[in-house]
Order: structure tokens, then sequence, then C-alpha cells
């Protein structure tokens, strides 16, 4: 093939789509995205084929001052912002790569239009898969206490279980001081293992990993009911989307 004849450096791989990413919420759990998205396009395209990615970062201590302030107009727009760029920059679809910031979703779809991959949404598709009714919700008090999330779990035909409040501000805490600084300790595992016995015994047939670190510290050898990993249901989702059977 001569030079002329060589496709432009630019022109994307013919079996995929573009998606955008906006993460950095924290980038412990984007890495994770991105190397779960890279593996999935690997299994589903082989060889040296790698996913058609364009992830836009942004500062996670501003996030989380901003959520600390419940500025959740300004997260919004954050938000928006980021999609936009990433929407300019080729970007066919979006995906949020944090189940709380999904609380400012509409924010995102209102500014860019593009199709974007609810993290709510998939992960109640991969439960109702396992054909489960009662599922447990760990993550940000902003996740198990607000319907920008349960409901669309509800709406899903799920009934959801959430810790009680003082055992919700621990998962939280450990969210913010350990898990998006990159520290998994043996006590934090062992405490959120105890919560999800708790609630299993409340009835809970699964529990649902909603925080994108918790995947970093719980795996399904510590829960006695299956785990949904919503980075890995996400992440699964994205790689739906990019070879275009979604
Ligand atoms: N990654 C976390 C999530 O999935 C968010 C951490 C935070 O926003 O405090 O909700």
């Amino acid at each position: 093939m001569s030079v002329s004849q060589q496709q432009p450096p630019h022109q994307k791989p013919p079996h995929q789509r573009t998606l955008g990413i906006i993460g950095g919420m924290s980038w412990e759990s984007t890495q994770s995205y991105y190397r779960l998205i890279n593996q999935g396009i690997k299994e589903n395209l082989g060889g040296l084929h790698s996913a058609d990615l364009l992830i836009h970062s942004v500062d996670f201590a501003r996030v989380s001052e901003l959520q600390a302030q419940g500025a959740w107009d300004e997260m919004g727009m954050m938000m928006a912002d980021s999609g936009t760029r990433l929407q300019a920059a080729g970007s066919q679809g979006l995906l949020i790569a944090t189940n709380t910031m999904h609380k400012v979703v509409d924010k995102v779809q209102a500014a860019t239009g593009l199709p974007i991959i609810h993290i709510a949404d998939v992960t109640a598709q991969a439960i109702n898969k396992q054909g489960l009714k009662t599922v447990a919700l760990l993550g940000t008090q902003f996740t198990m206490t607000e319907d920008f999330y349960k409901q669309r779990l509800i709406n899903a035909g799920l009934q959801v279980l959430v810790p009680d409040t003082s055992a919700q501000q621990e998962i939280h805490r450990i969210i913010n001081e350990e898990l998006c600084l990159g520290q998994f300790q043996d006590s934090s595992r062992q405490y959120y293992v105890e919560v999800i016995k708790q609630l299993a015994e409340q009835g809970a047939e699964g529990v649902i990993l909603g925080c994108t670190e918790i995947g970093l510290l719980i795996s399904q050898d510590d829960s006695p009911i299956p785990v949904f990993d919503t980075t890995a249901i996400h992440a699964a989702a994205a790689v739906e989307f990019l070879v275009g059977e979604s």
C-alpha cells in the first residue's frame, strides 16, 4: 500500500463506535474502566484490537468539595462541560464513570443530546437477568438515600435495601477517605462484609456495589450473596456500545 492509500491516522476503527468517558471520580476506578473495557474489546474483536475511547478526567478534589457543599447545579455544569468537550472531540455516546454523579445525568443529556449509558439501568438489567428481586445497595450517601439512583432500580422492578444511617455514614466515609485515595484496608473490608451479611439477613438476595471503587475492596469471594459490581457491569455495557450491539 502506498503512503497515499493508507488510512489517515485519525480515521476511526472500522468495527467500533467512539465512546467518551467522563472520568476521574475517582481516577482509581477510571483505571478499572479503562482496563475492563479494553479487555472486553479484545475478547470481542480479538488480536490487537483495543477500545476507541476518549477520556476526560476531572479533578476529583473539586467534585468532592462541591458534593460536600451540595452544589449540584455547579456539578451539573461541570459534567455538562465535560460531556460537551468529549462530543466535540468525536464521542458518539457517553459514560459517566461513577454512580454518584448520575445525579446530574440530565444536565449532560441536555447539553449533548448523546446516548448516555446509565449505570443504574444497566445494573438493574444485570440483576433482572439473574432473576433476583430484592437487592442491597451500597454506595455514597447520595446514592444510597436519594431517588435519582434508587428509583431507577425500583422502576425496573427491584426492591432495594440500604444500611441504617450510621452504617451509611461509615460506608460513605470509607469511600471518600480511603477507597478514592487508593487505600484498601482489611478492617474496612470486614466492615463492608458485616453490613452485607446484615442486609442478607434482612432479605437481600444480592448486593449492588454501587460505588465504582467498592469493587477494588470487595469481591464475590468476600460476600455471602451475589455481588453486582457496577464498574464491571457498566464497562461491559460500554463494550456493547462500542461494538454496536446496543
Ligand atoms: N466513585 C463513586 C461512585 O461511584 C463516587 C465517589 C464520590 O463521588 O464520592 O459513586
